[in-house]
This record gives C-alpha cells, sequence and structure tokens, in this order.
C-alpha cells in the first residue's frame, strides 16, 4: 500500500485502537514496576490524535506525523509523551515534503526517531526503556528496507516484540522502574512493549 498522509492517517487511528485495546494491559505494566498510568497515558494521547485527524488530515506524511507528534506532547505528561513526541517529531523532519514515504525513507524516519528517544531520556539498549525495542526493530527495518514498506514495518515489529521481551529480564536503568532497582527485575518495560504494540499496528494497517 502507498504511505501518503491518508495511509498515515489511517495507521494512526488503528494504533489507536490498538493502544485502547492494551490501555488495561499496558497500566499492570506499569503498575508492577511504575505508577501504573502508562495505559492511560497511551490511551489518552492517541485518542486526542484521532480527534485531530477528524478535523482535518494534514496535507503531507510529514504533517500527519508532525500532527502527532505535537498531540503527544502537549496531552500526554510523564516521560513516555515528551519522548514519543520527539520520536514522531524527529520522523517528520525526515519526511520533508515527499507526497508519498517509501520504503528507505520509511527507514530514515525509523532512524530519527529512535535517535530522537535517545537524545531526550538518554537511555542506552540495555536500560529497560522503550529504546530496548526500538534499537533491534531499527536494525531490522534497515536490513528489510529493498523492500515494501509493509514488510519493512512487520519486520521491525517482529524485532520489536524481542526487543520488548528482553526487558523483562533486565534491571531497569532510566524513568521510574530505575528506583526499584533489582526487584524491577522479572517484569516487562511497558514502554518498550507500547512500542512493539505501536509498530505491529503500523505493520498490519501497512497490509
Ligand atoms: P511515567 O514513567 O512518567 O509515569 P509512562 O508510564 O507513561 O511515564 O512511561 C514509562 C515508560 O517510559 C517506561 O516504561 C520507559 O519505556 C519509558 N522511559 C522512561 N524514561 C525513559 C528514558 N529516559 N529513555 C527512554 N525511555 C524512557
Ligand atoms: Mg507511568
Ligand atoms: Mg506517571
Amino acid at each position: 500500500m502507498a504511505c501518503t498522509a491518508e495511509t498515515l492517517a489511517a495507521a494512526l487511528r488503528a494504533a489507536a485502537a490498538v493502544i485502547a485495546g492494551h490501555r488495561a494491559e499496558l497500566i499492570e505494566l506499569d503498575r508492577a514496576i511504575g505508577d501504573a498510568d502508562h495505559g492511560e497515558n497511551m490511551d489518552r494521547g492517541f485518542t486526542a490524535i484521532v480527534s485531530a485527524l477528524d478535523t482535518a488530515i494534514p496535507e503531507t506524511p510529514a504533517a500527519v506525523v508532525k500532527l502527532a507528534a505535537t498531540t503527544l506532547i502537549s496531552k500526554v505528561g510523564g516521560a513516555a509523551g515528551p519522548l514519543y513526541g520527539t520520536a514522531f517529531l524527529r520522523a517528520s523532519g525526515k519526511l520533508g515534503d515527499a507526497a508519498e514515504v517509501d520504503g528507505p525513507l520509511l527507514v530514515e524516519a525509523l532512524r530519527a526517531a529512535l535517535e530522537g528517544v535517545q537524545a531526550r531520556g538518554k537511555a542506552v539498549g540495555g536500560d529497560a526503556t522503550m529504546v530496548d525495542a526500538l534499537i533491534p526493530a531499527v536494525s531490522a527495518a534497515e536490513e528489510a528496507s529493498g523492500s515494501g514498506i509493509a514488510a519493512i514495518l512487520s519486520a521491525a515489529a517482529d524485532a520489536a516484540d524481542k526487543g520488548a521481551e528482553s526487558t523483562v529480564d533486565l534491571v531497569p536503568r532510566k524513568g521510574r522502574a530505575s528506583y526499584l532497582g533489582e526487584r524491577a527485575k522479572g517484569h516487562m518495560d511497558p514502554g518498550a512493549r507500547s512500542t512493539a504494540l505501536l509498530l505491529r499496528a503500523f505493520a498490519e494497517a501497512a497490509k
């Protein structure tokens, strides 16, 4: 499927539905090692994105992604809002004025999103954050960059699932969960899980 402003808006709507469907799960993950609001934060943010898209769909893919970014930054407090907001903002910056996003451009945008999260939150791989889902996702996307959008995103989503799973055995070193130290071991990081859910939603929407 071509990746245009319209199809991107549809993918964000699909992502909002997935986040709403996993709201309780994300709350429970965050209850174990944080403050039990990640599902609420993500649901509020993506519901607001859907409302913004209901008003008008911006003209370019970059503008759609930027609308998602500014909505997340303004509507979601805590750690995840600004981090995801930065991810979408950096991705939007890569898309320029393209009317359609192709595989290589998508991969560049994903790389920029990861770099944005790391610039903002200073987490590296192994810190048990969303970065542990994003790093393998971007690597997998880069390896698949010669394929179509759907194949790139589904490779990224598969890698993000594994990355999120890997956080179970890690001791968190960033964010609220780091206050628990060793006691946080045995729990999946909620932000890594939401990253994997978002990438899967985008992959499904791209089919
Ligand atoms: P808060 O922790 O402020 O309540 P959320 O619960 O919405 O915010 O989001 C928590 C998630 O944010 C964590 O599971 C983790 O993935 C991510 N996170 C927190 N701090 C950082 C950071 N410095 N870098 C990357 N991700 C982070
Ligand atoms: Mg929280
Ligand atoms: Mg919070």
